[in-house]
């Protein structure tokens, strides 16, 4: 990299004029505080930031929807259109004596992303601590789908060894049986494959992962509820306490600029579009008739709504900060 005075130097430049610095910077702050607690009935739930991907415009990005079409979602829900911004939180839910955390975060690792664009996370470890829980006492880790940016933060980006060893650590039983199939490494597309020999080269081997099928209870007051199309074993969390539910959406509904606005839309982040969307109205259909709470992680921080139906699409009402 050239500083600016030798640039200027360089190229015959006058010395005052500023330097165009090729990386990208962030647009992005952290929140002031990266925790927000709630409650579910007796259930306290707190979202936990974990970072942001500003991800450059691309076409293709979705299959029916333009770049100028992602732009104008993205004004029409108040955002910069110049970046498209994808925040990661995970939640973490104190029921019945037990801690359990919904997801991982990308645990400070980026693998797969085009490297131009700014890709953040990993913050969520210390944001717990922030919100006065300790890792070890995570009893049990629920995981949506085994994409980086949710399982990233099991492994420690050097050794690959567990960050929380004593948990358990529950996911769908397609979405294990879909990533750990030795086969699967070639039928991915190639910037998908490093992810499939790192969960290959780790997830068997750990003896606290449990696969399970069915929408089953899976730990008090929380059942997995299927939801397929952004991965195979796409999964929801439902969570329940006296009169109260929050559905922990994972993936479904992606960026709510896009994915509410315009369900029908397909996105490249979805590996059968229109699975995934009919995953999304169905879950979105029973969120709001069931009058539940919603949060996702890719949600506007903290992530925690109340969803309408809007005509032919969705709108979500955020819980504030
Ligand atoms: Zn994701």
């Amino acid at each position: 990299m050239l500083s600016a005075a030798t640039a200027a130097a360089a190229f015959g430049l006058d010395a005052g004029l500023a330097v165009v610095d090729a990386k990208p910077r962030r647009r992005t702050e952290d929140p002031e505080r990266g925790f927000c607690r709630i409650t579910v009935g007796e259930a306290e739930v707190i979202a936990l930031y974990d970072g942001i991907w500003e991800k450059p415009h691309e076409a293709g990005f979705f299959s029916n929807a333009s770049i100028s079409d992602v732009k104008d979602a993205l004004r029409a829900a108040g955002f910069n259109p110049a970046f498209v911004p994808i925040p990661i939180s995970t939640y973490v839910v104190r029921l019945k004596g037990k801690t359990v955390l919904c997801d991982a975060g990308g645990g400070g690792q980026v693998q797969g992303y085009n490297s131009d664009s700014i890709f953040i996370s990993g913050r969520m470890l210390d944001n717990l601590k922030a919100a006065g829980i300790r890792p070890q006492e995570i009893d049990t880790i629920l995981i949506s789908h085994f994409h980086p940016d949710h399982i990233f933060g099991l492994l420690r980006e050097d050794s690959d060894a567990p960050v929380f060893p004593n948990a358990e650590i529950i996911v769908a039983a397609a979405e294990h049986k879909f990533w750990t199939d030795p086969a699967l490494t070639s039928r991915l597309p190639p910037w998908r494959q490093s992810l499939a020999r790192r969960i290959q080269s780790v997830i068997p081997s750990w003896k606290n992962v449990l696969p399970v099928e069915g929408e089953d209870e899976v730990v008090p007051g929380i059942r997995f509820v299927s939801a397929p199309g952004h991965t195979p074993g796409h999964t929801a969390f439902h969570l329940s306490s006296g009169p109260e539910q929050l559905m922990i959406s994972g993936d479904t509904a992606y960026v709510p600029a896009f994915c509410l606005r315009h369900p029908e839309w397909h996105g490249a982040y979805d590996q059968d579009g229109p699975a995934a969307e009919v995953s999304r109205r169905k879950l979105l259909d029973r969120i709001v008739a069931d009058r539940m709470l919603i949060c996702g992680s890719h949600f506007p921080w903290p992530g925690f709504g109340r969803l309408v139906r809007d005509g032919a699409h969705y709108a979500l009402d955020m819980l504030p900060a």
